[in-house]
């Protein structure tokens, strides 16, 4: 995952790419950077670190020009280092380009052995690099034509930007895996993962950038090629669930509706006796509240978070029970004592968040704790982009609800089913991704996974899986 900024035609446009990607930081708190231009050169600053740590007056005032692109990082390719944060920048016939891309390609492993046999020198171990190289073998006098090539020899998810002397360019893959939409500001266009970040610079909401199709700003003028032919979408339901902020139009609908309804068919699909309903905060708020609505429980904010914690912390010497999620987590007491409990969240992954929250609600003086999740069980690693740990690691693909129930030491536990998931984002049909639930990939992803070992016995289980659902 990663968040993804782009204006053109902008005064200041380093200083509202830096606030479209404050509105992004969610996406990705690794790394940031930004990349302007101004007819003559491309200027960029990147670091690791958060968007509010790692630019200052003195930075912003370096990335002169009127377009501007930037990137919030979450590492799902490549290692967590300065070397892959981005944009990634180079020179080539177009003169200095520089790129930022949302989403994993699936071939990239392959594209690289290739061009490394053929003598091309890498800089980072992202995939996103790969996209660079195709770029610059292109024999194609025209940018645009460049990438069009390009975008056909890759595979996978992506959401790119582009940032040339003198335009933005974005676009993204046939399948639509992750989000990318197009705003106005005055006379500037504005690209952006989620529709959250036009809204901190002021700029309308205009659509979606299509599955497949590319926009070419330069000036006030956008020019616009459907690069890829039409294939059926797969967006990322994930986005939905818990990626996206419930505050942003993502794939043309509200996260916020979304998950209000995810908690109204989760209390239907899943009703509970209880007294009060309590998400984990922040991606259980907004189903959370549907759940009650719809159950007639009363809601509360059982559970704080606190916002100020930092990738880093500084652990005490001696040992705090479950200090981690104290950390980000700590329950009211008085809301909680003497309560049956139905705590709300958007997925579980491993199992070790939910049994420590659990025990936390518990010792807080509930007197039962039922777990809801609003997603179907995640029995599938995700190879188009989000972080998730192999099959093994998934405690839902490995237990039964009832293994995973005494796991996490809650009373009961209850999942939205995939076609209340469906239902509560409209879905068309054949519309989104769901292999993270199904194990049916829409693309093959076997060059995806770095290690050959773990990357057949993906193989075999995804063989398995489809002799099953065949
Ligand atoms: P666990 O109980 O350890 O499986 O953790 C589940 C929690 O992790 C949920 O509350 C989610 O909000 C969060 N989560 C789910 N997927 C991801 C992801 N790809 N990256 C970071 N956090 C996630």
């Amino acid at each position: 995952m990663c968040g993804i900024f782009g204006i053109a035609n902008q005064a200041e446009a380093s200083r509202l790419a830096y606030l479209g990607l404050y509105a992004l930081q969610h996406r990705g708190q690794e790394s940031t950077g930004i990349a302007s231009s101004d007819d003559e050169h491309v200027f960029m600053h990147k670091s690791m670190g958060h968007v509010a740590d790692v630019y200052d007056e003195d930075t912003l005032a370096k990335l002169k020009g009127v377009n501007a692109i930037g990137h919030t990082r979450y590492s799902t390719a490549g290692d967590s280092s300065e070397s892959n944060a981005q944009p990634l920048m180079v020179t080539m016939r177009y003169g200095p380009v520089a790129l930022c891309h949302n989403g994993n390609l699936i071939n990239a492993v392959g594209l690289r052995r290739d061009l490394e046999a053929q003598g091309a020198l890498f800089q980072s171990t992202s995939d996103s690099e790969v996209i660079l190289h195709l770029l610059a073998r292109s024999q194609e006098p025209d940018i645009m034509e460049a990438l069009k090539e390009t975008v056909s020899q890759i595979q996978g998810a992506f959401s790119i930007l582009l940032i040339t002397k003198d335009a933005v360019i974005g676009a993204r893959d046939a399948n639509g895996f992750r989000p990318l939409c197009l705003g106005r500001l005055n006379s500037s266009y504005v690209l952006a993962s989620e529709s959250c970040a036009f809204d901190l610079i002021d700029a309308a909401y205009e659509r979606e950038v299509e599955p497949g199709e590319i926009v070419m700003i330069r000036g006030d003028n956008l020019r616009s090629v459907r690069a890829l032919p039409s294939t059926k979408t797969s967006k990322c339901i994930f986005e939905h669930v818990y990626f996206s902020r419930p505050d942003s139009i993502v794939f043309g609908r509200t996260v916020q509706a979304s998950r209000d309804q995810m908690g109204r068919l989760l209390a239907k699909e899943n009703p509970t006796e209880a007294d009060l309903v309590v998400p984990v905060p922040d991606s259980g708020v907004a189903a959370a509240i549907g759940y009650s609505a719809e159950s007639g429980i009363p809601f509360a904010f059982g559970l704080i978070r606190n916002h100020y914690v930092g990738r880093t912390f500084i652990e005490p010497r001696k040992a705090i029970r479950h200090f981690g999620v104290k950390v980000k987590l700590n329950p009211v007491r008085d809301l909680l004592k003497g309560k049956r409990v139905i705590l709300i969240d958007d997925s579980l992954v491993r199992g070790t968040t939910s049994r420590k929250i659990v025990k936390m609600v518990r010792a807080a003086g509930a007197t039962e704790v039922h777990m809801k999740i609003t997603c179907p069980p995640t029995t599938w690693p995700c190879y188009y982009g989000v972080d998730t740990p192999t099959r093994k690691e998934l405690i839902a693909s490995t237990h039964t609800l009832d293994e995973i129930c005494k796991r996490i030491e809650a009373d009961s536990l209850g999942y939205l089913s995939l076609q209340g998931l469906l239902q509560a984002v409209n879905a068309k049909p054949n519309e989104f991704c769901s292999a993270c639930y199904t194990g049916k990939y829409p693309l093959d992803f076997i060059d995806a996974i770095p290690d050959a070992k773990e990357a057949e016995r993906q193989l075999d289980l995804w063989e398995e899986s489809l002799k099953k659902t065949s």
